[in-house]
């Protein structure tokens, strides 16, 4: 007891805990996304997360586990199971666990009735019961549905119940959730902020390799790396107060990204490579086709993905089979013959031509083996060669890969190769 006290004391850390609430999140069909919301924030004011749990629709089973948690920690978030129905169980099991009763909230009722008849409905009569009210309990409106959210004091501890629709938990965060920290998170100066580089086509070792002074200067704790197929994400952190620890996160992000070289295309966590490709087309008011085989449209979904797309991107072809190549895009029947259609001479004609043909700046051609079945001694499954014909009539960009994986991951890769290409062609001229 008294080292716990005293370990508490010296971190100055408030402890925290979340239990999310539904028997959906214990079966493989959804996973519980909102105790990482919620871990957010909580790293943002410094607070400690000491556990986090999933419990099903069970009342038994969560009266059980409220207590536990309000027992180990100051401060216990809820989300899940205030709706309506009989297997809501949240306000029921909460009123078990710090014996406390629970009252109809008339006003509540009212509003949630004019609420229903804004859209057009009755309100249904099982719906009252999200107007039950904890002893004691502050009522925490919800913007953006019908169950709002409560918050009470069981002992040292204070447990918000909010709901479970990520929708409408997002919205109680700031309204709820953010003003109380701001308010009883004594230790502001412990917040936790993350800030990434994001590196594209280079292995995880290599970038590893790279960024290994860093590990040195920053303390290996603070910088994780997290790769998926032509994908490479270097997260670092810093804690402290505000001006702190950004001074420290802005040194990272320096240090990193020059280690990192130009394989970073970005440090700002919502972008892709297409968004950043399309920031960069945009300012340089150059305009991209795209014509493709292997990965059979990838590259132009990912580049429509980007709203406002319309303004450099003017359209793609998809031609898989030789004859389409030729009608659409003009590639010599010679090429065929003499290379096979997974070659540098048909990835080259395929990026001029539907640049040539269709009068945009930049033309992009990929043709390869996604596998899995197609592959030969000298053209293995991964074969990829991909071209990006420039502004110049002449300059146009090769690239022959074997990505390893299978088909899906192939494809992928390789979309995010032509689109690397592209970017350091862009920021080249820039
Ligand atoms: P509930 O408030 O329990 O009725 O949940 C309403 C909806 O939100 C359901 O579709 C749930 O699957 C979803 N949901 C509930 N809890 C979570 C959670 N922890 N993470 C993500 N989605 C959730
Ligand atoms: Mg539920």
């Amino acid at each position: 007891m008294v080292t716990n006290d005293v370990v508490r004391y010296y971190h100055g850390l408030m402890k925290a805990t979340v239990i999310a609430i539904g028997s959906e999140l214990l079966g493989v069909q959804r996973l519980d996304t909102n105790s990482l919301r919620l871990t957010a924030v909580l790293d943002r004011f410094g607070v400690e997360l000491i556990a986090k749990s999933v419990v099903g629709d069970n009342e038994e089973a969560l009266v059980a586990e409220l207590r536990r948690r309000a027992a180990d920690s100051e401060l216990v978030l809820v989300t899940g199971g205030l709706g309506p129905t009989a297997d809501d169980v949240t306000r029921p099991a909460t009123a078990a666990a710090f014996d406390r009763g629970m009252q109809i909230d008339e006003g509540l009722v009212d509003h949630m009735r004019q609420l229903f008849q804004s859209f057009g409905r009755e309100m249904p009569e099982v719906n009252r019961r999200q107007a039950e009210v904890l002893d004691g309990a502050t009522v925490l409106k919800n913007r953006r549905g019908t169950a709002p959210g409560q918050r009470l004091e069981a002992g040292d501890c204070t447990i918000f119940l909010f709901p479970g629709v990520p929708r409408e938990l997002e919205a109680m965060i700031p309204d709820h959730l953010e003003p109380w920290l701001d308010s009883h998170a004594q230790n502001v100066g412990h917040g936790l902020e993350t800030g990434v580089v994001k590196i594209a086509c280079l292995a995880e070792s290599a970038v590893e390799e790279r960024i290994a002074p860093a590990y040195e200067r920053f303390g290996r704790e603070n910088i994780s790396v997290l790769a998926s197929p032509g994908d490479v994400k270097v997260y670092f952190s810093a804690r402290g107060t505000e001006a702190k620890r950004r001074a420290e996160l802005d040194e990272m992000r320096r240090v990193l990204g020059e280690l990192a070289g130009d394989a970073v295309y970005t440090d700002r966590d919502d972008d892709v490579l297409e968004t950043v490709v399309g920031r960069l087309a945009t300012d340089a008011g150059k305009t991209i086709t795209t014509a493709e085989s292997c990965t059979g449209g990838l590259v132009a979904e990912r580049l429509t993905r980007v709203p406002g797309s319309s303004a450099y991107y003017l359209g793609g072809i998809v031609s898989y089979t030789n004859e389409l190549k030729m009608q659409l895009l003009g590639v010599p029947e010679s090429y065929f013959v003499d290379h096979g259609a997974v070659s540098e001479p048909v990835a080259r004609a395929m990026a001029q031509g539907v640049r040539s043909r269709y009068g945009s700046d930049y033309g992009i051609g990929i043709t390869g083996v996604a596998g899995p079945g197609g592959g030969s001694e000298a053209k293995p499954v991964g074969t990829v060669h991909m071209a990006v014909a420039g502004p110049g009539d002449d300059d146009v960009e090769h690239r022959k890969v074997r990505f390893p994986g299978g088909r899906d991951r192939v494809r992928k890769q390789a979309s995010q190769l032509v689109l690397d290409l592209l970017r350091r062609d862009l920021v080249r001229r820039s």
